[in-house]
């Protein structure tokens, strides 16, 4: 069972797709055009998204872009164009695989196993053969456990459900607990990505703070500093 994102316009195609894939035994959400796509990626725990790119408000591959900017989740891309330049350049854009309209729902069906597959494959650190100069086993700050090993966080001792994103960027700063990190370390560091900007962090920052039962405005562990960046601090 998974958790998928399908984005797709047209109401037929859309509640077809929800069918099928909820036959499948996928919990499915489902947008009407980008921003609404951009909104659940933000939202959800999703381990795929089925993203068509005849959107109404945004250029597929623009969405797609988006998407990458604030998430690293599967990104199956369904085109109408049967064209290899317009492929390859969505593949750069950072899709995880295609489908070229109309197919068929076990295509579908088939190409997204393949893709979750892939993405559950072991991350970087494997429980086997840990690397000796990897990550710290746990990092603890106040009431919160971080183990970048094993990819958990808890607060207070229950565990916090982030993205892989809002997980990264946690870690990365608790590193440097109680040291201000400048936003630009953080997309050079976390994102690796030329296309991001600052507000990117943000939007994962927030979404950081709600888990962890704060506010922007009165944050207990993630304090902004303005104009500099982003501190992970021991609550007093
Ligand atoms: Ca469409």
């Amino acid at each position: 069972m998974a958790s998928l994102l399908v984005v797709e316009d047209e109401p037929g195609i859309r509640t077809e797709l929800i069918d099928l894939l909820t036959a499948h035994g996928h919990v499915v959400r489902s947008a009407a055009d980008g921003f609404g796509a951009l909104r659940e990626v933000t939202r959800a725990q999703l381990d795929a998204v089925v993203l068509d790119l005849g959107l109404p408000d945004l250029d597929g591959a623009d969405a797609l872009r988006m998407i990458r900017g604030i998430s690293q989740v599967p990104v199956l891309v369904a085109t109408a164009r049967d064209d290899d330049a317009e492929i390859i350049k969505l593949l750069d854009a950072g899709a995880d695989d295609y489908l070229v309209k109309p197919f068929s729902g076990g295509q579908l069906v088939a190409r997204l196993g393949a893709v979750l597959r892939r993405s559950a494959a072991p991350a970087a650190f494997p429980h086997t053969a840990a690397p000796v100069d990897g990550p710290p086993a746990l990092i603890t700050v106040g009431g919160l456990a971080i183990n970048p090993r094993a990819r958990v966080a808890h607060l207070d001792g229950t565990e916090l459900h982030l993205t892989r994103r809002e997980f990264d960027l946690l870690a990365y700063l608790a590193r440097y607990t109680d040291q201000v990190v400048p936003k630009r370390q953080i997309l050079l560091e976390v994102w690796r990505e030329p296309y991001v900007d600052d507000q990117t962090i943000d939007v994962h920052l927030s979404a950081l703070r709600r888990k962890l039962g704060e506010r922007g405005a009165r944050p207990r562990y993630l304090q902004t500093v303005r104009g500099v960046g982003i501190k992970l601090v021991t609550p007093r």
